[in-house]
């Protein structure tokens, strides 16, 4: 891309380094980007730096929020008592869009991978398990990816809280195998969260 000038280049570059932007598309953000009036484009840089600054995982949860705890913690009419482990905060978006399940939730950032040298201690694990161990605690549903990784999570937490006497439970496998939450449809997540068959 040398037979740009520099500014341009490196637009091109920093947007070709986002998940899903291909070099090609990376150009026609680039040129689209310059082709919008001044305060336009400010807007668009304001906004990545604005939400990247106030935006913060939740203490509690682990969910991305702009308060501390989120919104979904601090709600005293959400069920106290039950709790829904996913991988990321896209999956709490995504089940929320549900407007079915009404308890707390916990984002473990990731999930185990043998493969990729990712072990329980690299995912937001222990503050679930002291989270447990705090409060009064009746069901926790294991929402994790129906893949290899979600598969290998949602067997070691099993492990981990089952002699506590808690109830755990998985969602159903309306989700195709392989397939990621965050992409499931509100109905198959419906049916995926009623589903759900305690271990
Ligand atoms: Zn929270």
């Amino acid at each position: 891309m040398d037979h740009y000038a520099k500014p341009l280049t490196r637009l091109i570059n920093e947007l070709g380094r986002l998940p899903g932007i291909g070099g090609k598309t990376a150009q026609r953000l680039a040129f689209h980007i310059l082709s919008l009036p001044d305060d336009e484009a400010r807007s668009i840089a304001d906004a990545i730096v604005n939400a990247k600054m106030k935006m913060k995982y939740c203490s509690v949860c682990g969910n991305l929020t702009d308060t501390d705890p989120c919104s979904i913690c601090r709600d005293s009419k959400r069920e106290q008592d039950i709790i829904c482990v996913v991988e990321n905060p896209r999956d709490v978006l995504a089940i929320e869009r549900v407007k079915e399940y009404r308890g707390l939730y916990h984002v473990l950032h990731g999930a185990i991978s043998p493969m990729e040298g990712i072990g329980p201690d690299d995912i937001n694990l222990r503050s679930l398990m002291i989270r447990l161990q705090q409060h009064d605690i009746k069901e926790i549903i294991l929402a994790t990816n129906p893949n290899i990784e979600g598969e290998a999570t949602a067997m070691y937490i099993t492990k981990l809280v089952k002699p506590t006497g808690i109830k755990v439970s998985r969602i159903a496998h309306g989700i195709p195998v392989g397939g990621d939450l965050e992409y499931a449809d509100e109905e198959t997540l419906l049916k995926a969260l009623e589903g759900r068959r305690s271990y």
